[in-house]
């Protein structure tokens, strides 16, 4: 599944916002099996109400969403590249995750320590930049160092390597972060598994007081702005707010929240804005024994798809049959989509859609 990871400064409210998430989550999916919670892993079903309109409809027995992993990495201060706070461990951390919620303080609290001194969330998103921006370079060089004799013996794979880490420490040196760096298609597998802190889209989330939950403030205003200019992500969450919902039952969850302003938890407007910068879509499959959502990039084919369930599937794949998940509401299920004309048959140059609902046919 895919991983987000939660970094900020400290007393930003990154555990707050944490452990709210995965509570409400655990609440929501008691009914789901394998909801394993760790400490500072929180592995959260992705809500998604087509889901239960389709398992009622194809009378599903049991509703398995598709599932977020989220990873508390605390112990990023500033001079955290240079081994302060947890450093190594710390970073070890990131490279194991997709994509960075980066949590800023937009709260005024005079209770709760600023470590910088005042709100400035711009300058703060700066200062954890600078760090991973120093951690990219060392590494970089380390690495270069250590390919210079593989690319003597004639390692193919290294002269690659080689190649894209100079590219991104020209951009590092030049105080811009790896992600700006132009990577072809055909090399975008190589530039992942460089793992650079860096390159890792990032999502800013803005931890704004209770009566702004809904709109916002000045603060986060202005991280909407440096988001907009970098191409990251954006989004207003009061992590005090999701602290409270996290202990509320559904039904006065709900009143709370509309009595806020919100129509739902911030989990929902976290994962969605997370799916937006990975790119992320859903798809279905419906039976009677279970409806499932299953998470792939957008832009994969019917193939590849099916090798989200099984390599089986993939590798033995013959075609796929499908129904629009608007078709399949509007008509009252697979068998009126069929007598609608709404069931496709498609092959394996079909580019799966955001909300299909799938079959495949294999041979094992
Ligand atoms: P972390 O160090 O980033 O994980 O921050 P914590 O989640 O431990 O929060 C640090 C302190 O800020 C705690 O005392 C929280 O209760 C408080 N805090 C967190 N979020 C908010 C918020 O939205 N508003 C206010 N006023 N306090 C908050």
């Amino acid at each position: 599944g895919f991983r987000m990871g939660i970094v900020g400064l400290p007393n930003v409210g990154k555990s707050t916002l944490f452990n709210a998430l995965t509570k409400t989550a655990a609440a929501q999916a008691a009914n789901f099996p394998f909801c394993t919670i760790e400490p500072n892993v929180g592995d959260v079903a992705v809500p998604d109400a087509r889901l239960f309109k389709l398992a009622e409809i194809g009378k599903s027995k049991e509703i398995i969403p598709t599932r977020m992993t989220f990873v508390d990495i605390a112990g990023l201060v500033r001079g955290a590249s240079k081994g302060e706070g947890l450093g190594n461990q710390f970073l070890a951390n990131i490279r194991e995750v997709d994509a960075i919620a980066h949590v800023l303080r937009c709260f005024e609290d005079d209770d709760v320590t600023h470590v910088e001194g005042k709100i400035d969330p711009v300058a703060d998103a700066e200062t954890i930049e600078t760090e991973l921006m120093i951690a990219d370079m060392d590494s970089i060089e380390k690495r270069l160092a250590n390919l210079t004799r593989k690319i003597r013996g004639g390692d193919k794979e290294a002269v690659e390597q080689d190649a894209l880490l100079r590219r991104a420490l020209t951009a590092l040196e030049d105080g811009k972060p790896a992600r700006t760096v132009d990577v072809a298609p055909d090399e975008r597998k190589s530039w992942r598994m460089l793992q650079l802190l860096t390159s890792k889209p990032v999502l800013y989330v803005c931890n704004v007081e209770e009566s702004a939950a809904a709109d916002g403030n000045s603060q986060s205003a202005r991280v909407a702005v440096m988001a907009a200019a970098q191409g990251a992500g954006h989004v207003v969450i009061s992590a005090q707010i999701e602290e409270e919902i996290s202990q509320l039952a559904a039904d006065e969850a709900e009143m709370f929240l509309s009595e806020m302003g919100l129509e739902e938890p911030g989990l929902g407007r976290l994962i969605r804005a997370g799916y937006a910068l990975l790119d992320l879509q859903t798809y279905f499959t419906v039976g009677p024994k279970e409806a499932r959502a299953w998470t792939i990039p957008r832009g994969t084919m019917a193939p590849q798809a099916a090798g989200v369930i099984h390599g089986d599937f993939e590798r033995g794949f013959i075609r796929a049959e499908t129904v629009a998940y608007d078709d399949y509401i509007a008509n009252g299920g697979e068998a009126g989509a069929k007598d609608a004309g709404k069931f496709r048959v498609e092959g394996k140059a079909y580019t799966v859609q955001d909300g299909d609902v799938l079959h495949f046919l294999f041979n094992a």
